[in-house]
Formats: structure tokens, C-alpha cells, sequence
């Protein structure tokens, strides 16, 4: 196997892509794809102030060190989600890659800070803990942008992810999620903008990545995700990837290029109802936002803010 650049030996080989890649060439072409997701979707712009999802696994770590690699001023923001000896964790392996490199990580912490975690919502809710969990994330990295003055906020999403929602979207055939799925989310009243930079990388690539640059990542799985549908989308696209080598892509990027579209207006519909909520002041479609309202279940008293309808 060679290197499809300098005939060197490979260490990578990309099956979607039909080709192999020595170490230094590998990580052109990493870098290259995040490049090219953000010029394509015009995810940023050389001077936005960037606040990236840390989780302390490759992708997010990965999306972090390319993002600098490629001169953008990025900050990091680290959720402590409460989830047992996983989540100490992977605070350590955030805390390790930032203090290594002298970059900004802020930390918010679930319990600390608001009064409940993962697996306390999860029993509240008698939901899964994902529902819940990504509820969170969502609220939290808006707000912390927006009190922070980030431009953007990046999340480490990749195709493999974006493949295996889509699938679950196209299975329910629901419309909103679909309008809403996209690697760009514009900024409105009370949202910053999101973006997902790795869209165009697999998880095998961003894996491939932190281990040639010597990144030091969570190898762990999250022990509350069993039961998330999204493994099993996965489980399905990698068997229909290893018979026809390119298909997730295929599928993921004819959507947004050619399927998206036909849903933007459900999403629109949606942005068009939202009106602050009476607690936080977030936009929401009801009365209280669904963040708040997951805080109220699990039994933390909440205070109205001022300015709050
Ligand atoms: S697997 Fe579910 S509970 Fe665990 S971190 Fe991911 S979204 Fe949260
Ligand atoms: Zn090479
Ligand atoms: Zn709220």
C-alpha cells in the first residue's frame, strides 16, 4: 500500500475515497477535508471567535487541533455530564490536551452549576439519558457562547454521526429534524450559530488522526449508551459501507446537497414561533424552554431571571 501522494508506504488507507495516505499526507488530507466543509458551507470566517464542544474523544479533540492547525482562534468549552468514573475521565483527557498546548478550556458543571446531572434527569424522565444528555449540551454551549461572546460554536459531529442521524431521520420521516439537519445552523435571535467541521471525515479518519498527531483521547464509550438508536443506524450503514465502499457519503452528502432543501421550510416554520422563556430567557417555541422544564422534572427549584417574559 502507497501513499497516494508521494508513493511513499501508507499508514492510512480512506476505502471511501479509494486511496492510502503515508503520515504526513494523512494528515493533509484530515485537514484538507475540514477545510473544504468550511469553505463549501461557509462554516467561518478567519476572524470569528470559536468555541469548540470538548468531550476529550478524538473527534472533538481532533476538531480542535485541526481548527488551530488552521489558524482559527478557537477556545474550548468541557460539560461535566455526572456520568460516573466516564466522566472524570474524560475531563482529564480535556484538561490534558488543553494544558499540553496552552489553550482555554472553560469547564461548566452539570450538578455544580445546575443542580442536576445525566443519569438523575434520565430517572426523572423514565426517558433514555441521551435525550436528556444532548438537551443539555445543546442549552448549555448556546449559552455559554452567547455569555462569552463566542461567533460559533463547533461541534465534532462526522459523517459517520451525521450518517446514522440522517438514517434514523429518513426512518421517521420527520420533516423538522430533517430541515434542521444540516453542518451550518445560521445564528438568530438568542442562538449562535453551529457548525460540524469533521462532516466530511469518518470516525476511522479521526481516530487515524489523534493517533498520528500522539493525541490522548477517551477510547471509552459512554456507559449510558446502550439503548441509543443511533448505534444501531451505525451498526447498519458500516454493513452496507463494507459491501459498497462510499455509500454512508453517498447518502449523506446527496442529502445535503440535493434532499435538504425540500425541508428547510419545516425548520423555518419552527424558528418563526420562538418567543423567550420565562425562566432563562432562551427562545423556545412553548412558554418555558425544554431545558428548563428538564430542571423543574428532575426537582431544582428555578429562578425566574430578570427581563424574562
Ligand atoms: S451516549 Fe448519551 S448519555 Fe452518553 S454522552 Fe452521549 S448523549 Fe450523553
Ligand atoms: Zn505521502
Ligand atoms: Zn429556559
Amino acid at each position: 500500500m502507497k501513499c497516494r501522494v508521494c508513493r511513499e508506504p501508507a499508514v492510512v488507507d480512506v476505502r471511501r475515497h479509494n486511496a492510502a495516505f503515508c503520515r504526513e499526507h494523512f494528515l493533509h488530507h484530515c485537514e484538507e477535508q475540514v477545510r473544504r466543509a468550511i469553505d463549501a458551507h461557509g462554516m467561518l470566517l478567519p476572524n470569528d471567535r470559536v468555541l469548540v464542544a470538548v468531550s476529550g474523544g478524538k473527534d472533538s479533540l481532533a476538531l480542535w487541533d485541526i481548527l488551530r492547525r488552521l489558524g482559527y482562534d478557537a477556545d474550548g468549552l468541557y460539560l461535566g455530564l455526572g456520568i460516573g468514573g466516564y466522566s472524570g475521565e474524560s475531563r482529564e483527557y480535556a484538561h490534558a490536551f488543553a494544558d499540553a498546548r496552552g489553550l482555554r478550556l472553560l469547564e461548566i458543571d452539570l450538578d455544580d452549576d445546575y443542580g442536576y446531572d445525566v443519569p438523575r434527569a434520565a430517572s426523572a424522565t423514565h426517558r433514555a439519558p441521551c435525550g436528556a444528555c444532548g438537551l443539555s449540551k445543546r442549552h448549555l454551549f448556546n449559552r455559554a457562547a452567547l455569555v462569552h461572546g463566542y461567533d460559533v460554536v463547533a461541534t465534532g459531529h462526522n459523517l459517520d454521526d451525521e450518517a446514522a442521524v440522517l438514517l434514523g431521520n429518513v426512518l421517521r420521516w420527520d420533516v423538522a429534524y430533517l430541515g434542521r439537519q444540516y453542518p451550518v445552523l445560521p445564528g438568530t435571535d438568542g442562538f449562535v450559530k453551529k457548525v460540524k467541521p469533521l462532516v466530511r471525515l469518518g470516525e476511522r479518519e479521526t481516530a487515524a488522526y489523534c493517533v498520528l498527531m500522539r493525541i490522548d483521547y477517551q477510547v471509552e464509550e459512554c456507559p449510558m449508551a446502550e439503548g441509543n438508536r443511533h448505534l444501531g443506524y451505525k451498526e447498519v450503514l458500516n454493513a452496507l459501507e463494507d459491501r459498497s465502499p462510499g455509500a454512508k457519503a453517498a447518502f449523506l452528502f446527496g442529502f445535503l446537497e440535493r434532499g435538504h432543501e425540500r425541508f428547510a421550510g419545516a425548520a423555518d416554520d419552527e424558528r418563526e414561533a420562538l418567543g423567550p422563556c420565562a425562566v432563562c430567557g432562551s427562545p423556545t417555541t412553548g412558554e418555558v424552554c425544554a431545558f428548563c422544564r428538564l430542571r423543574e422534572r428532575v426537582g431544582v427549584e428555578l429562578v425566574r431571571q430578570d427581563g424574562a417574559r
